[in-house]
């Protein structure tokens, strides 16, 4: 296939901005958005669908035909059964880390042999029931093989078992999403003295283990460090099956972790130049001998969503205008805490929902939380917010309103995927209700009011 025949993707960034800008404007036409909902989240369907469909073309043209390929979306990402279910239908599985996203990928109806769970802190009861549904398991630790080790004592299964291996090939940028650094927490540390004959060791003992798990973190790490972890892994994988005389390790999930481009549209990196770096950086993994099994998270959704929220009060302050609106650090924790690491993109809408006009001003965007930091973003030159108006916070389809924060007990927004309806214009689907104030008040115990203030027994 050549450079130029691969259908790159030229228009997809304005084909999403026209998607984006016509469900600003539908949602706020069908009242979904107003006044009385002065926020809510968007998940662009069409784009979700395309994502899933780049990432699974991209393997395949890189892998020999008949490999086993099983992309399992990090549900971490975006933990929403609807959003589940629609990558189950694109043929995309799933990662888990926790009794919650397990629960959340049955939800979706996602099967147990395109489910792994890979979490540094399984209980024996997370294991079991791992191993009684076929999950596949990625071990984090010794302690964890051992544990292991005695399950399967009593246990049949039909789970493929592996072990997490840490590489050590060093940071990113962002020191909290660095995994693989010489003291991460996660995995088998590769590079520690006495581990690599350690780790050969553990796998020829246990003839079950037949998977190496590498994940070298998150955004900020470039691509070709990820691949030089994923390089270190399938080193690994041949030396141990060199020694054991046969395939014992037979598939190498080489985890998510490819960045997202949050300072323009355009979709950089692309899975394709990642699985095409790959193969060029270590060419034996896709000849056919192992089966892959990613983990992306991140990077499929990202782009697709979006919080829009209006604009309630705007005012000035030491001569910079200041843009008051009800997205803050309850859908953009990150982005509020840490603004250098996590910017992001803001779009501005007129009340109808169209497009703003007019000259950037340099302006403050905040949200409604009760504390001075809680801005989403500082500085921005956008057309002049103005009472009414609507401010969207782009490329926040993973890792942002589907991790609510409930700070001053700000409401969790609803989330709506979008895609054309019948008619021809803008049709949404209920994702995520709005939290309800009655909801947020049985969250807070409002069951036991009477909890800490009644006689002592006795
Ligand atoms: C978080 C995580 C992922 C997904 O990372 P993204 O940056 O969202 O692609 C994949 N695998 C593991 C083990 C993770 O912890």
């Amino acid at each position: 296939m050549s450079d130029d025949d691969d259908g790159d993707d030229s228009g997809e960034g304005e084909r999403r901005v026209a998607r984006r800008d016509a469900a600003v404007r539908a949602a706020v036409a069908q009242g979904l958005l107003g006044p009385g909902t002065p926020v809510l989240a968007l998940l662009d369907v069409t784009g979700i669908r395309e994502s899933a469909a780049a990432l699974r073309t991209a393997f395949a043209a890189v892998t020999a035909p008949g490999t086993p390929v099983l992309h399992a979306f990090a549900v971490k990402a975006c933990p929403l059964v609807p959003v589940l279910r629609l990558l189950r239908d694109e043929g995309i599985g799933a990662e888990v880390a926790s009794p919650g996203e397990l629960a959340l990928a049955r939800a979706a109806g996602v099967p147990a042999e395109r489910t792994v769970l890979d979490s540094p802190a399984k209980t024996p009861e997370e294991l079991r029931e791992a191993l009684a549904l076929g999950v596949a398991v990625n071990a984090d630790s010794a302690q964890e093989l051992d544990r292991l080790d005695g399950l399967l004592r009593s246990t049949r299964t039909v789970s493929p078992l592996g072990v997490r291996v840490n590489p050590q090939v060093g940071g990113g940028s962002i020191e909290a999403l660095s995994t693989a650094t010489a003291t991460s927490k996660f995995g088998v540390a590769l590079r520690d003295e006495g581990a690599r004959e350690w780790l050969v060791r553990a796998c020829l003992d246990r003839p079950w283990l037949t998977r190496l798990h590498v994940h070298t973190g998150s955004q900020g790490i470039a691509p070709a460090r990820m691949a030089e972890g994923v390089a270190a892994v399938y080193a690994l994988a041949e030396e141990i099956n060199g020694r054991a005389g046969r395939r014992q390790v037979d598939t190498v999930d080489i985890g998510g972790g490819l960045p997202v481009n949050f300072a323009s549209e355009p979709t950089t990196p692309t899975c394709r130049e990642y699985a095409r770096a790959l193969r060029a950086a270590v060419p034996g993994l896709f000849g056919g001998r192992y089966g892959l099994v990613t983990e992306f998270g991140r990077s499929l959704l990202a782009k697709h969503g979006t919080v829009v929220a209006r604009v309630e009060y705007t005012k000035s302050a030491g001569g910079r205008p200041v843009a008051v609106t009800h997205a803050g650090v309850q859908v953009a924790t990150r982005t509020v805490y840490a603004p250098d690491a996590w910017p992001l993109r803001i779009a501005a809408y007129d009340g109808a929902g169209r497009p703003k006009e007019g000259p950037p001003v340099v302006q403050d965007v905040a949200g409604p939380a009760c504390f001075a930091g809680d801005l989403l973003a500082t500085g921005r030159a956008l057309p002049r917010l103005g009472q009414g108006d609507y401010a969207a916070a782009l490329d926040t389809g993973a890792y942002y309103f589907a991790q609510h924060y409930a700070y001053n007990s700000l409401a969790r927004p609803g989330v709506f995927g979008f895609g054309p309806a019948p008619d021809g214009g803008v049709g949404f689907a209920v994702v995520r209700e709005a939290q309800s104030v009655a909801e947020i008040v049985a969250e807070a115990g409002g069951g036991h009011a009477n909890a800490l203030v009644l006689p002592e027994p006795g």
